[in-house]
């Protein structure tokens, strides 16, 4: 994660600082797009779904996918897929869980630990990274795809 390849990153002093930066996201990325979350565990990476999510205007609860690998939200007319591969020994696995078809939907799909699925999962539109730093966290963005570029600006 060098310095020169970020896009954007911004020091997250807290839980209501993350789930406040999720919501801004929420406002500014398309309908549909794939989002990959980087960060060791704990980092806020399910933090940053669950607000994400929220925003998007999904009012129940939104639970860590860690052992059902893949959770489905209905969301004004699409849906949002929140996927942890934490639990996954081999990206092969992946074609279990039908990751074709659900990327080739016009969905949303955002990825925590997405190295697990290397070989399998194509680029994202977004890779966000989270590390420990301080009592808060650092959270940057160092791809962003030409679709969702104008995120980047906006946010
Ligand atoms: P992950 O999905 O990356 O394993 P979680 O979101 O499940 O992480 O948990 C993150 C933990 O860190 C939660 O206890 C949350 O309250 C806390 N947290 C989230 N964002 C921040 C932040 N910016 N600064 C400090 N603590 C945070
Ligand atoms: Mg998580």
């Amino acid at each position: 994660m060098a310095n020169v390849n970020k896009l954007w990153s911004e020091w997250v002093p807290d839980e209501a600082a993350m789930t406040a930066l999720g919501a801004r996201l929420a406002k500014v990325f398309p309908e549909s797009g794939l989002i990959y979350l980087h960060g060791d565990l704990g980092a806020g990476k399910s933090t940053l779904v669950r607000s994400f999510i929220k925003a998007r205007g999904y009012s129940g609860h939104v639970k860590s996918p860690t052992y059902t690998i893949v959770e489905p939200y209905q969301v004004t007319g699409h849906t949002v897929y929140h996927l942890d591969l934490y639990r996954i020994a081999d990206p092969e696995e992946l074609e279990f869980i039908g990751i074709r078809d659900l990327l080739s939907e016009r969905s949303l799909v955002l990825v925590e630990w997405p190295d697990k699925g290397a070989g399998v999962l194509p680029t994202a539109d977004l890779d966000i990274y989270i590390a420990y730093s301080g009592q808060g966290r650092d959270v940057s963005i160092n791809h962003a795809s030409e679709a969702v570029m104008s995120v980047i600006k906006a946010l």
